[in-house]
């Protein structure tokens, strides 16, 4: 029997939707399951961001909002050999991307004094243990190469999933051209 591939997923700058839209493969999954195994991941696993292992497909949803997405980015292009850039957040910026209408002192004023469900009599601005906002949200594929954009939001988990099992299978990978998103 071939070695199985080693598969994972990774969230960045995003809502955790798209993570969702994996969790709605449904029996799909088992067609993934059959050729390779999750090594990776932060909604399927125990998964430790400091332990990140060598594996042939990663999954990775959201944008490069912060240095820690930047970081983890760039790692996991040096451990993996295929990246599905995967969600309109990570293929074009999303809604996180919004905030580059806003300096990112405007962000911080806004998150941890002005808004009103703040309690911060000290109007203290967190800037330890609390990844430091990049100036600007930037895609995923501004950062780091990418191998294929599934963009949607989140995407279809119909396509998704046949996307996977035709890579992993080696065969060509065929995206509709229209109607991504799930809903
Ligand atoms: Fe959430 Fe949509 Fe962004 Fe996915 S693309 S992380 S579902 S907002």
């Amino acid at each position: 029997m071939a070695q199985k591939a080693k598969i994972g997923t990774m969230w960045l700058g995003g809502c955790s939707g798209c993570h969702l839209s994996i969790a709605d493969f449904h029996e799909s999954l088992l067609d993934v399951l059959d050729l390779a195994d999750f090594e990776f991941s932060p909604v399927l696993m125990d998964t430790k961001y400091d332990e990140i292992p060598e594996m042939d497909v990663v999954i990775i949803e959201g944008g490069i909002r912060n240095e820690e997405n930047r970081e983890l980015a760039e790692e996991l292009r040096e451990k993996a050999n295929f990246i599905i850039n995967y969600g309109t957040c990570s293929c074009y910026g999303g809604v996180p991307g919004l905030g580059n209408l806003n300096t990112v002192e405007e962000l911080e004023q806004e998150a941890y004094i002005n808004s009103p469900s703040t309690v911060n009599p000290d109007e203290i601005i967190p800037n330890e243990d609390v990844p430091s906002l990049e100036s600007r949200v930037r895609p995923l594929g501004d950062v780091i190469n990418v191998d294929l954009n599934v963009p949607g939001c989140p995407p279809r988990s119909d396509v998704v999933a046949e996307a996977v099992v035709a890579l992993l299978k080696g065969e060509n990978v065929e995206l509709p051209t229209t109607n991504l998103c799930e809903v």
